[in-house]
């Protein structure tokens, strides 16, 4: 039997899909170890959003294939440069794009070198790591074609998950130890739109809330313009969906977001905070900005700093422009010089790294529920888990310098310091 090991990169999606492809792998008999140190096989599940994201693939398969290793590369780079892999990377023993991992194995085992995707379904896997925080995928590809993103050509048109489906996944993650279902797709606002009668995102987040044992439900990656006043109506007052959404907004200028073709511009963002404006303080929002877009002068700069200043967003991540070929955006002209846009990310980081310092300080004597993730990575004797309104991985965490609790479990602690993005407490 042959041990086979998976490199996940990029997105939650993405790993989403990862596990699916080693549920694939293990039905055709090979052995999964964690570290790919120990596997003779393996699957390396790519990203190639940004420039930056494909030399971070390339070069990760370049080290197992110095390493001895066979190495499968699956995911968004292969969809982008399937002819260029295919001619100058031979060494890698075979190619699966996104939408072809329903046959990954038995066509790896088939010695075929190629596998092309077909576009129509999500993933739906049973295999789950067994941790107490599962994604869930609710939809495949973007039909909202934003002019700097490859991802409607990488991935395709959106295909939602059929409701009965999701709710399967979900009751079979939640019977495997998933506490908490994060539910991840491109714009999760447009769930249901492709497919004429089907439910609405309301209605299946109000149904999965209704498993037992699920105790947070996060909703994460909702276009400003797909936010409704259903929804946040349903965070308020479900207990069981985090008090947390994330709205990429990308920016507030309207000449900016028009030329980034961004579905209902500058009005749709303005709607989408006055939705949230009567829950502001109780619904915490995350966002994503870009800088540095082709047509982002210095006025249209100064208007996104103003807003980040106001401080309504909780957990903001910066980018700054990359131009990539294919898209529209890579063709228009005006774009800030790189030098600048750094500048500007640093700037807004700065501003950012204020307002979240100044609202977790706030929150010092409050009592939040924590969900236990283990131990700090620095030390045993503190813990470290994530109130309801930190996802995982890109927001701070809370660390715990007082009190014991099991990994997974779902605990009262009461904040007792901050720093800059994470809070301390004590379990009570
Ligand atoms: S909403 Fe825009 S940025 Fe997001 S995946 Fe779709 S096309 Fe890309």
């Amino acid at each position: 039997m042959k041990r086979f090991s998976i490199v996940s990169l990029g997105c939650p999606k993405n790993l989403v899909d990862s596990e699916y492809i080693c549920e694939r792998f293990q039905q055709e008999g090979f052995v999964l170890t964690e570290d790919p140190a120990h596997a003779e096989l393996v699957v390396v599940n790519t990203c190639s959003f940004l420039a930056s994201a494909v030399e971070e693939s390339i070069n990760t398969m370049l080290e197992l294939i110095q390493d001895g290793k066979e190495v499968v590369c699956a995911g968004c780079l292969v969809s982008r440069y399937r002819q260029e892999l295919l001619r100058e990377l031979p060494e890698i023993r075979f190619f699966a794009a996104p939408g072809s991992y329903a046959e990954i194995a038995e066509a790896y085992l088939r010695g075929e070198s190629y596998l092309a995707p077909v576009f129509g379904s999500v993933v739906s896997r049973s295999f789950f790591t067994g941790r107490s925080s599962a994604y869930l995928k609710l939809s495949e590809g973007c039909s909202n074609h934003c002019n700097y993103c490859l991802i409607p050509a990488i991935r395709g048109e959106l295909v939602s998950k059929p409701f009965d489906e999701v709710i399967r996944e979900s009751t079979r993650l939640a019977d495997s130890g998933a506490k908490e279902l994060i539910l991840v797709a491109q714009d999760l606002g447009s769930y249901g739109k492709d497919r004429p009668g089907e439910r609405s995102l309301v209605e299946l987040v109000e149904r999965i809330s209704r498993i037992e044992t699920v105790e947070w439900i996060r909703l994460m990656y909702v276009h400003p313009a797909s936010l409704t006043g259903t929804l946040v109506e349903l965070m308020k007052t479900n207990p069981k969906v985090c008090p947390y959404i994330d709205l990429p907004i990308q920016h507030v200028s309207e000449k900016v977001l028009q030329a980034m073709g961004r579905k209902g511009g500058a009005q749709a963002v303005k709607a989408a905070f006055d939705l949230l404006a009567p829950a502001a303080g109780e619904i915490w929002i995350r966002s994503t900005v870009m800088v540095g877009h082709p047509g982002e002068d210095d006025d249209a700069f100064l208007e996104l700093e103003q807003f980040i200043q106001e401080g309504l967003i909780g957990h903001l991540g910066v980018f700054t422009y990359s131009a990539e070929t294919g898209t529209r955006s890579s063709l228009m002209p005006d774009a800030p010089k790189r030098r600048v846009a750094l500048k500007r990310k640093n700037r807004i980081m700065a501003i950012q790294q204020g307002v979240s310092k100044k609202r977790l300080h706030k929150m010092k004597g409050e009592r939040v529920k924590v969900l236990i993730e283990g131990y700090h990575p620095e030390t045993e004797l503190l813990l470290k888990g994530r109130a309801s309104f930190q996802a995982p991985e890109v927001d701070g965490e809370v660390i715990i310098t007082e009190g014991g609790a099991d990994a997974g479990t779902i605990t009262d602690v009461e904040i007792t310091g901050s720093h800059a993005y994470d809070l301390i407490g004590k379990i009570l």
